[in-house]
């Protein structure tokens, strides 16, 4: 690949990347049916499996494909304070939506000025595209058994993004290319998981994961609640547990600083307006999903925590609040401290 290029992938803000032709990823096939035969996908992912591993069903002039990824490994967080929530390590920071696509924008002009690239599509985690098969059929990363991709050195604690280019560029894998299987022969990931969502390596059932059950809408079922911890925001647990991970490289990029995390204040959190929820939140990854089901999940973990000093805000949430998914929880954890 040319230098220039490389050092323009670099200086945009992205940690790694890889270069290939734009075609289908036929290895991602076999797995993405199992996983639809087994009903292990979420309600809102693409049924269409044979659409979703080839890129040029995006972008039909699509020649080439750049695969990226972003550190956001500020380092491991304290354990929570009483009274406080934890939030995932990816969401403590500025929403990475927002932060990658500003510079794979940078990326774009660069392509456009020295390569003759017209059309460009950016994908960040919201296109039918199975990012994780790219990451992996590109030679970035390799997956792990936690179904998360590992970008050496910098584990999974990664953002990853892709570039649709309608212009041929000189194929590049990284020196520590991946392969399609996890290196380290454990199964720590799977013991860890405090739900059963990952049954095998590299299989998952998302509906038994508490990082979707965070973010789904409606109720978080009962089976579930005791779980959650005091998980607010997302799960590192799998993720935390893998050794490759312990030794992974921090990050470079300052924007993945705490913004609210690693820890919230629930009873401040519980007593937000609108407009203070979309103040603390909107900057960051969570603040897309409302302030409902974030005081929801608040009200679960305070049920969880047993501090009893969260009895007088969680009685009157569960009477005076305006959303009856929040007054039912905070009738739930009103239950579990009395
Ligand atoms: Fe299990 Fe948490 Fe990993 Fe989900 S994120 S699979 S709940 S350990």
């Amino acid at each position: 690949m040319g230098k220039e290029l490389q050092q323009a992938l670099w200086e945009a803000g992205f940690d790694a990347f890889a270069v290939m032709p734009a075609g289908p990823v036929e290895r991602m096939l076999p797995v993405l049916q199992q996983a639809l035969d087994e009903d292990r996908y979420p309600a809102f992912v693409e049924r269409d499996v044979r659409r979703r591993i080839d890129p040029r069903n995006l972008q039909p002039s699509a020649k080439t494909v750049i695969t990226l990824a972003v550190s956001y490994n500020i380092g491991p967080p304290q354990a929570a304070p009483p009274l406080h929530g934890a939030v995932s390590r990816y969401a403590w920071g500025l929403d990475y939506h927002r932060v990658l696509g500003e510079r794979l924008d940078r990326v774009i002009s660069h392509l456009r000025e020295n390569w003759g690239a017209r059309e460009c599509t950016k994908a960040v985690d919201t296109t039918f595209l199975v990012d994780r098969a790219l990451a992996v059929e590109s030679g970035l990363g390799f997956p792990g058994s936690n179904c998360s991709v590992y970008v050496p050195p910098y584990g999974s604690w990664v953002f990853l993004g892709a570039l649709l280019v309608d212009v041929e560029l000189p194929q590049f894998r990284p020196e520590k290319a991946g392969s399609w299987s996890c290196p380290v022969e454990c199964d720590l990931c799977i013991k860890a998981c405090p739900t059963q969502a990952l049954f095998a390596p590299g299989k998952i059932q998302p509906g038994r994961c508490l990082s979707y059950l965070t973010q789904m809408s409606g109720a978080i079922p009962a089976e579930y609640r005791r779980k959650l911890g005091c998980r607010l925001w997302g799960c590192d647990i799998c993720q935390q547990a893998c050794p490759l991970n312990k030794e992974a490289a921090l990050t470079r990029h300052r924007e993945f600083a705490p913004v609210v995390g690693p820890h919230v204040p629930l009873l401040t959190l519980l007593e937000s307006s609108k407009g203070e929820f979309a103040e603390m939140f909107g900057p960051t990854p969570m603040g897309w999903r409302g302030k409902n089901i974030l005081q929801r999940n608040a009200c679960l973990i305070l049920g969880n925590q047993g501090e009893k000093a969260a009895l007088p805000v969680l009685e009157k949430t569960a009477q005076e609040h305006a959303s009856p998914l929040v007054r039912e929880a905070a009738a739930w954890a009103v239950e579990q401290l009395s």
